[in-house]
């Protein structure tokens, strides 16, 4: 079974995807993380995001996989641990940029494809709905209003020590540029799969977005 969430970002995929994944006890794949990562391994390579011919041979030296441990899911890259690296305002202002180009896109897409083949889970992006899996047996599209998106994403921010409190506006900007290169780029953009229920999560509380998708999965899930 496959289950697929997409939507903006910090609409509440992942804390809603990790709180499915455990309730029907199902694999969670943040496929975010894994854009995050090949970012954070071109930086560090010192590979320009236009050197084609270098991003194809790390590509394909790529080592990627998920860990887990008591802290949650973590990404191992190349043999280190990077998940505390990935969320950092670096990443965050590059990641769209990388994740527009298509060898990128195409590897990425093979991968997920493949880590889903032999389990049940719940993958979180921008285009599972769309282009990974446009056949899922469940498909969401997360939204919220623009203000409550920042405002969630400047909590995490606040407590991981990247911002301040009283950066609200710029927060809303980052979240504004990135949204709109997701949605515009050419490969896959982030658009709702025709397909897709639509989860405003605005004044929802986590709990309810949790419970909304595993009652639709449920019901659907006791008719076979
Ligand atoms: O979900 P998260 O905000 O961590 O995603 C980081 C970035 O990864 C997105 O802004 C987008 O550029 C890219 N992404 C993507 N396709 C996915 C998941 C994420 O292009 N399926």
């Amino acid at each position: 079974m496959i289950v697929a969430i997409d939507g903006p970002a910090a609409s509440g995929k992942s804390t809603a995807a990790i709180g499915v994944a455990k309730a029907l006890n199902i694999t969670h794949f943040d496929t975010g993380s894994m854009y995050r990562a090949v970012t954070h391994g071109l930086i560090s390579n010192q590979i320009s995001f236009k050197d084609t011919k270098s991003i194809k041979d790390f590509l394909e030296s790529l080592k990627l996989r998920f860990s887990n441990s008591k802290k949650g899911t973590g990404l191992i890259l190349n043999d280190n641990n990077v998940t505390d690296f990935i969320r950092s305002n670096t990443i965050s202002e590059n990641v769209s940029e990388v994740s527009a180009i298509k060898i990128v896109r195409d590897f990425m897409v093979k991968i997920q494809r493949q880590m889903a083949s032999d389990t049940d889970c719940i993958l979180e992006g921008r285009d599972i709905g769309t282009v990974v899996f446009p056949n899922a047996d469940f498909k969401f599209f997360m939204t919220a209003d623009e203000k409550s998106r920042a405002e969630r994403r400047l909590i995490e921010l606040v407590r991981s020590g990247d911002r301040n409190a009283s950066e609200l506006d710029s927060v809303l900007d980052d979240l504004k540029v990135r949204d709109h290169k997701d949605s515009t780029r050419n490969h896959a953009p982030l658009i709702k799969a025709k397909d897709a229920l639509v989860i405003d999560t605005t004044y929802l509380t986590i709990n309810e977005v949790i419970d909304k998708i595993v009652n639709t999965v449920n019901q659907k899930r006791t008719l076979y």
